[in-house]
C-alpha cells in the first residue's frame, strides 16, 4: 500500500511524526497540494506564498537525498486524492493536524469524509502541544506530554512510489501559479535550511540583547528570535526548538538564562494561542464581545492611509512602512497599530485584521486572531488595550533612530520634534489625519461606556 506525506504547514524533515511514520513503508508519497480556495480565503497572500514556495524547494532537495523527491499539484483537495486513488486504489495518508479558520476545518472534514468513504487510513498526529477535542483547562497536562515525545529524525531513506500519478510536478510548478495580493517582497526566506541557521544563530548571539532589545522598534529586529514565521509555516517545530533552549539552559557554559527561560516561555504561548482557534475556528469573524457590533465602522480613506504608512503620524507610520519591508513587527509594535486603528480610528477588527494577517509573514491563524481581538478591548472584562502612540513613540524610540530609518522626510528633525512634527511652525512631514486627542478621547469613552453595559450573551 502506498503511504502518503500530506505536507500542510509544516515543510520540514526534522521531527516531523507523519514523515517519521511513513518512513518504514515500501512506498512513499510526499505531497504538497497549493489549494486555491485556501489561498484566496483573503488572509493569506503573495508574501507567504513566496515563504511556502522557498520551504518547498527546501523541502524538495531534502527528500531527495532520501531518495524521493515532493510531488506538488495546484489543485483543490479531493479531485488531488481521486487521482491518487485512480492510480493505485486504496492508500494511507499521513499528516499532522491543522488548526485553521473554518475553511481549512472544513476542508479537513471533507477530506475525512473521502477517505472513510473509499476506505483509505488517515492518520492526523498533533504537531503542537494542542489536542483536538479538549478544552483549555487540558492544556497543562497535553503540553508536557507533547513535550516528552521523542524529536523524530529525518529518515536515511525513503522509498519512491513505482507509479507516479498524472497531474504531479516537481516544487517548479509553484512558480506559475500567482496568488491574490499584492505583498511580496520578503526578507526571512523560508525552508528548514533556514530555520535551522536562523536557531542556531539566535542561541549563539542574539539571546545576549535578545530581553534589552525586545520593545525597542530600532533594534529589536536583530535581537528577536526571529523564529515565528518558521514555526507557523512547520519549518522548525516546538518540540525540537524547546529542546535546544533546555539543552542551552543545561550547559556548564555561560548562558543568558533569562533570555532563554523567556523564550521558552514564549514559545509555550504559541501553543497556548494555536488551541484558540481549535476551539474556534469563526474567530476571525465573530466577535468575543458582541456589545461592540457596529461600533467600529470602515473608512475608506483613513483605513487606506494606515495601510499605506501616510496618517501624519510618524511612528505609527514608521511602523507601517517597517512592516510592507520586513513583514514582522515586534510584539508592542503590532499592538499598537492594531489598537491604534481598530480603538482611535474604530475601524472595523475583521478588516484590520485581514490586512496585518496579510502583511506579518509568521501569519498563525489562532494567534493572530486572538491579539486582534485582544487589542480590541473584545476579550479582557474591563480593560481596552488603548495605545497613547506618541507615549509610544517617546518610550520605544526616544532619539527617533526607528521613524528617521523609514521616514527619509525626517531625517533632518531633531528628537526632540520627530515625534510630534506638526508642532514645528514649518513641519515637514505630512500633517496628522486626525485631531488625536480629541479623537482619542471620544472614542476611548465610547468603548468604555460599552464595557459598562450588562453583559449580554458572549459568543463562545
Ligand atoms: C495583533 C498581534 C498579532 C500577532 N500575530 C501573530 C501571528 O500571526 N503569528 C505569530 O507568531 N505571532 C503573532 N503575534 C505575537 C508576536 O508579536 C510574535 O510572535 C513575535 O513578534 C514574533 O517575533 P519572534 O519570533 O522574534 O518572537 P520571540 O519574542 O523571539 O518569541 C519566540 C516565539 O514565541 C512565540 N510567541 C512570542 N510572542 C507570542 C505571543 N504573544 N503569543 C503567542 N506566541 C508568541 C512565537 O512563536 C515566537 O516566534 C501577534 C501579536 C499581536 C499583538
Amino acid at each position: 500500500m502506498v503511504h502518503v506525506v500530506w505536507f500542510k504547514r509544516d515543510f520540514r524533515t526534522l521531527d516531523h511524526a507523519p514523515l517519521h511514520a511513513a518512513s518504514f513503508a515500501d512506498e512513499v508519497f510526499p505531497l504538497a497540494v497549493i489549494e486555491p480556495s485556501i489561498w484566496d480565503a483573503g488572509d493569506l497572500s503573495k508574501r507567504h506564498y513566496q515563504f511556502v514556495k522557498e520551504s518547498m524547494h527546501d523541502l524538495d532537495q531534502r527528500l531527495q537525498k532520501m531518495g524521493n523527491q515532493l510531488h506538488v499539484r495546484v489543485d483543490e483537495m479531493i479531485p488531488v486524492l481521486e487521482t491518487l486513488y485512480a492510480t493505485w486504489g486504496q492508500f494511507t495518508m499521513h499528516s499532522h493536524m491543522e488548526h485553521g479558520l473554518s475553511h481549512t476545518y472544513e476542508r479537513d472534514k471533507a477530506v475525512k469524509a473521502w477517505m472513510d468513504a473509499h476506505q483509505c487510513r488517515w492518520t492526523e498526529t498533533p504537531g503542537f502541544g494542542v489536542k483536538r477535542g479538549t478544552y483549555v483547562g487540558h492544556r497543562p497536562s497535553f503540553m508536557k506530554t507533547y513535550l516528552k515525545e521523542p524529536v523524530y529524525p529525518v529518515p536515511r531513506s525513503l522509498k519512491s512510489v513505482n507509479k507516479v500519478p498524472n497531474g504531479f510536478s516537481d516544487s517548479s510548478i509553484l512558480d506559475g501559479y500567482t496568488p491574490p495580493g499584492t505583498l511580496a517582497s520578503n526578507p526571512l526566506k523560508g525552508g528548514e535550511t533556514a530555520a535551522i541557521k536562523q536557531a542556531n544563530s539566535f542561541f549563539q548571539t542574539r539571546t545576549k540583547t535578545y530581553l534589552k532589545h525586545m520593545t525597542k522598534p530600532a533594534y529589536s529586529f536583530t535581537s528577536s528570535s526571529l523564529l515565528s514565521a518558521y514555526l507557523t509555516w512547520g519549518n522548525i517545530s516546538i518540540k525540537s526548538l524547546h529542546k535546544a533552549t533546555q539543552n542551552h539552559l543545561d550547559s556548564p557554559e555561560k548562558k543568558p538564562k533569562k533570555a532563554l527561560q523567556s523564550f521558552s516561555s514564549r514559545v509555550y504561548w504559541h501553543c497556548h494561542f494555536v488551541e484558540k482557534v481549535e476551539m474556534k475556528p469563526w474567530i476571525n469573524t465573530v466577535s468575543k464581545d458582541p456589545r461592540y457590533e457596529g461600533v467600529r465602522t470602515t473608512n475608506e480613506e483613513w483605513f487606506e492611509r494606515f495601510k499605506k504608512g501616510t496618517t501624519g503620524f510618524p511612528f505609527v507610520d514608521a511602523c507601517m512602512r517597517f512592516l510592507h519591508a520586513k513583514a514582522w513587527l515586534n510584539f508592542r509594535q503590532r499592538a499598537m497599530l492594531t489598537s491604534f486603528a481598530c480603538n482611535t480610528l474604530l475601524l472595523d477588527w475583521r478588516d484590520v485584521g485581514q490586512f496585518l494577517a496579510q502583511s506579518w509573514i509568521d501569519y498563525e491563524p489562532g494567534i493572530h486572531w486572538s491579539q486582534i481581538q485582544m487589542q480590541s478591548g473584545l476579550i479582557a472584562p474591563r480593560h481596552i488595550p488603548i495605545y497613547d502612540v506618541i507615549k509610544q513613540s517617546k518610550e520605544t524610540d526616544p532619539d527617533g533612530v526607528f521613524i528617521q530609518s523609514q521616514i527619509p522626510e525626517l531625517a533632518a528633525c531633531s528628537s526632540a520634534n520627530i515625534h510630534e512634527p506638526w508642532k514645528l511652525a514649518d513641519n515637514p512631514y505630512i500633517a496628522p489625519m486626525i485631531d488625536y486627542d480629541a479623537i482619542l478621547n471620544e472614542n476611548k469613552e465610547k468603548l468604555y461606556a460599552i464595557k459598562k453595559l450588562p453583559e449580554r450573551t458572549v459568543h463562545v
